[in-house]
């Protein structure tokens, strides 16, 4: 595309394959198995699914990236890109990524279809409602919270503190108005009053238990076994007490199907569940990546965030559950980020500059070295950039050479699977080597408080743990519940190895503060948070959507 091309124009030149024709071809799967959404998009049966229990699984390939900076690293892209590159080079892939959530599209970020010439389509329909499965979750995340209301209103015959309901709302837009408000205001008619809040949707821990579930009964066991609040003398109510689980397994029952769409190369790509990497596990679901690898010799994926968020979370929490484990990695790094890393501002990353890049490379190296920890080889994909400079690309290279990882530079952005062969022939020889044994940090039967700072020390490069006291009491009630085998699923910045979002590189001796923790007994982890994470953001002071409108042929425009 001529620099400058918006994604949305270069997606909607794109001649889409009829979705029922593509399934029939690239993964043998007969229409009837598939409910159609319109043209392009469709869902792939419940029964079908159940049906492929017995095949084997193909090889799966992680993407993962250094830590995130403004500047962009492009995971979704070059997950896509190399999607393309693996069928150009003759392999049959797929490509698994999270649905996009509202939230950033009309906020910050932009959409999570890919970009440039490594797009997923139809863009703005997976960009915006998709196939419902967002609305279908927010649904049931709210009838769950509405029930809870109502318990209370009808003379609480659980016993539930009102000061210790912990189940909040949700929806899919970001609005900080609506973070903390007071229910049940306007007298005996209108319910218990009580303080409240909504976060986003994809915070719901109904969206981390449809990503982990593996069919419709795990899924309903996981929603009856969310914990709503506790009791005055602190045991936990959860949702089947109130009798929630039976209504929001059927508001979910589509929802849990996953949905395929396809590359701009016409290669098949499953989208499905978004979990916010911070406050969740970030993957995209269990669901759509294991029927992925029973259709297709090799899978790629994505986790979301920088590899010490992603990577660990997509190992120690989803690979975990569900047996899954990745035979590659590929670490995307870009030039820009890492000149950021080497202590470059936004506002002059367009001036060549090699040393800062070599200094930045070593936040690749302790990502790089973190994925080893984990008894894997990575493999590290330059992400191209028009601006980015011979030199500048060398110090990349160097610094891999150095630490003896392979790399190659991939321009799918600009020129699709042809520029991505050079990565996909490196993923390809890594999927030849016998698979690696995958180690995970800590073993179940660790204490809560050293699985954090097992992560702490030998992910984030830090010193240790400090717990605030309601943060030590939280972890010692949950053991003391009975889910102190769970993994944790940390959130804290994305933009840092520690805790301050500003301290870039590769910081070692730092004191990562744990200010609360949250049981996830349905989804099956225990959330760890650190400084000021949000679980529903804000809107900036110039959002997307101020932007985004309807063309004069009703097409939309403005969404990136
Ligand atoms: P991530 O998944 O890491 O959040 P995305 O793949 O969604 O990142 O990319 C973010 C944005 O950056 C997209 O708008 C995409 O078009 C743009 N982008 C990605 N790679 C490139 C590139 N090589 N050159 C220019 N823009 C890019
Ligand atoms: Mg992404």
């Amino acid at each position: 595309p001529p620099p400058g091309t918006p994604d949305i124009e270069i997606a909607r030149a794109a001649r889409p394959r009829a979705i029922l024709d593509l399934a029939a071809d690239t993964l043998d799967i007969p229409s009837e198995s598939l409910i159609p959404y319109g043209h392009t998009k469709a869902k792939i049966t419940l029964d079908y699914i159940a049906g492929l229990r017995t095949r084997p699984r193909g090889q799966l390939v992680l993407v993962t990236a250094i830590t995130p900076t403004p500047a962009g690293e492009g995971k979704t892209t070059t997950s896509v890109g190399l999607n393309d590159g693996l069928n150009r080079i003759g392999l049959n892939s797929a490509v698994c990524l999270r649905e996009p959530s509202l939230g950033p599209c009309f906020g910050m970020k932009g959409g999570a279809a890919g970009g440039g010439r490594a797009q997923v389509i139809p863009m703005e329909d997976i960009n915006l409602h998709f196939t419902g499965d967002f609305h279908a979750i927010t649904a049931a995340h709210n009838l769950l919270a509405a029930l809870i209301d109502n318990h209370l209103h009808w003379g609480n015959a659980q016993h539930l503190d009102v000061r210790r309901v912990s189940w909040r709302r949700v929806m899919d837009v970001n609005d900080r108005a609506l973070r903390n408000i007071t229910l049940g205001l306007g007298g005996p008619a209108h319910g218990i009053p009580r303080e409240g809040g909504f976060d986003i949707t994809v915070a719901s821990e109904v969206m981390a238990v449809l990503c982990l579930a593996t069919d419709l009964s795990d899924l309903q066991e996981r929603l009856g076994g969310i914990v709503i609040g506790l009791r005055s003398d602190k045991s936990p109510v959860f949702a089947r007490d109130i009798g929630a689980d039976g209504a929001m397994t059927v508001l979910l029952r589509d929802a849990l199907a996953p949905n395929l769409v396809q590359t701009l190369e016409h290669n098949p790509a499953f989208i499905h569940g978004g979990p916010f990497a911070n406050i969740a596990h970030g993957c995209n679901s269990v669901m759509a990546t294991d029927t992925a690898l029973r259709l297709n010799d090799v899978v790629v994926t994505e986790a979301g965030f920088g590899a010490d968020l992603g990577a660990e979370k997509f190992l120690h929490i989803k690979c975990r559950q569900s047996g899954l484990r990745p035979h590659a990695v590929v670490v995307v790094a870009t030039v820009r980020a890492l000149k950021m890393h080497g202590g470059v501002a936004k506002g002059d990353l367009g001036i060549p500059d090699p040393d800062a890049v070599r200094r930045g490379t070593s936040n690749l190296q302790r990502h790089v070295t973190n994925l080893q920890a984990f008894g894997l080889a990575p493999i590290v994909a330059i992400n191209q950039f028009s601006g980015d400079t011979r030199a500048e690309l060398d110090a990349v290279r160097a610094a891999c050479d150095a630490v003896g990882v392979p790399v190659a530079l991939a321009s799918h952005w600009a020129d699709g699977s042809r520029g991505s062969e050079n990565l996909a022939r490196l993923v390809a020889e890594r999927l030849d080597a016998p698979p690696p044994e995958v180690r995970f940090l800590y073993p179940d039967s660790m204490p809560l408080p050293d699985k954090i700072r097992t992560v702490a020390q030998r992910v984030y490069g830090a010193a240790d743990i400090t717990l605030d006291w309601l943060a030590q009491r939280g972890l010692e009630d949950i053991a003391a519940q009975g889910y102190g085998h769970l993994p944790i699923c940390i959130a804290k910045t994305q933009y840092s190895f520690s805790a301050d979002p500003g301290v870039k590189g590769a910081p070692e001796g730092h004191v990562l503060p744990i200010r609360e923790v949250r049981l996830a007994a349905g989804a099956g982890f225990v959330v760890a948070i650190c400084g000021d994470i949000m679980t529903m953001p804000g809107l900036p002071q110039s959002p997307a959507a101020l932007h985004i409108g309807l063309g004069p042929g009703g097409e939309v425009v403005g969404l990136t």
